[in-house]
């Protein structure tokens, strides 16, 4: 996990830097607060303050929520509500944080499938919740590709299971199905291992993040990861396994288990 984190760390900088540029412009150091500000709003409206909306938390709201959630929590785009909310969007410029950004999480969401998808080769007679996850990652991954195609940005990324450009994301494959096949209490803490990854990677990519489309993405994606971290944790609870959180911080991590599931 150290160049994982390593390579975190450099993302992390590489923001610094970018914000320290944007500071010598005081046009921008406003758009950013607005920004900053709108990204607090799009995270509160889906615990119903904010006002306005009353189409049940969706942030910008044009026909319903992006996000469905199962019974079990697992947390699918709606392709065609999605489609429509980004199609009311501005075209904004793409900086090269963002483009950087869509690209890493285009793959790093298409991990998460790839990884639940073989969990549920291994253990999905003993529970539905890899093949259901691993079904909502799958519209994850895709969402972001969306970007991708809205912005021509051409996508690299493999279409092979198991395969990634990313040479810290393939290494993570092949150590987390590893694990996971051990036992269903490793499988389980395997995803809740890559539901705290990803939002730790979106978090700090959302910092250098303006574009609003992007950061709709972004906050459904968060959505979906804390939903299925509730998941995963509570079936390791039912298992008699209190899991740890290796990734996140606790606090944060204490704040989403103990809240229900996020619907719509
Ligand atoms: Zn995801
Ligand atoms: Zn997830």
């Amino acid at each position: 996990m150290q160049g994982r984190r390593a390579q975190g760390y450099q993302v992390l900088r590489r923001h610094d830097a970018i914000q320290t540029q944007s500071k010598l412009h005081t046009e921008n150091i406003m758009k950013t607060q607005l920004i900053k500000l709108t990204a607090i709003c799009l995270a509160t409206l889906a615990l119903g303050a904010c006002g306005g909306g009353g189409d049940g938390g969706s942030p910008l709201g044009s026909g319903g929520p992006q996000l469905v959630v199962d019974a079990s929590g697992a947390s699918s785009f709606n392709t065609t509500t999605l489609g429509t909310s980004l199609a009311g969007l501005p075209m904004e410029s793409l900086s090269t944080a963002e483009k950087d950004s869509l690209l890493f999480m285009r793959e790093e969401e298409k991990l998460a499938h790839d990884v639940y998808a073989q969990l549920d080769l291994r253990w999905g007679t003993s529970t539905r919740s890899f093949g259901n996850i691993a079904n909502s990652e799958a519209t994850h991954t895709e969402a972001v590709r969306q970007l991708l195609v809205r912005y021509s940005v051409a996508d690299p990324t493999p279409t092979a299971a198991g395969q990634f450009q990313n040479p810290v994301l393939q290494g993570l494959y092949t150590q987390l199905t590893t694990a996971g096949a051990v036992s269903l209490g490793d499988a389980l803490k395997v995803g809740a291992a890559i539901e705290e990854i990803d939002m730790v990677d979106i978090n700090k990519a959302m910092l250098s993040i303006d574009n609003q489309d992007i950061a709709l993405v972004y906050q459904n994606l968060l959505k979906g990861s804390r939903n299925h971290l509730r998941s995963f944790v509570g079936n390791l609870a039912n298992l008699g396994i209190t899991y740890v959180p290796q990734y996140m911080p606790v606090a944060d991590y204490q704040l989403i288990i103990t809240t229900p599931m996020e619907r719509g």
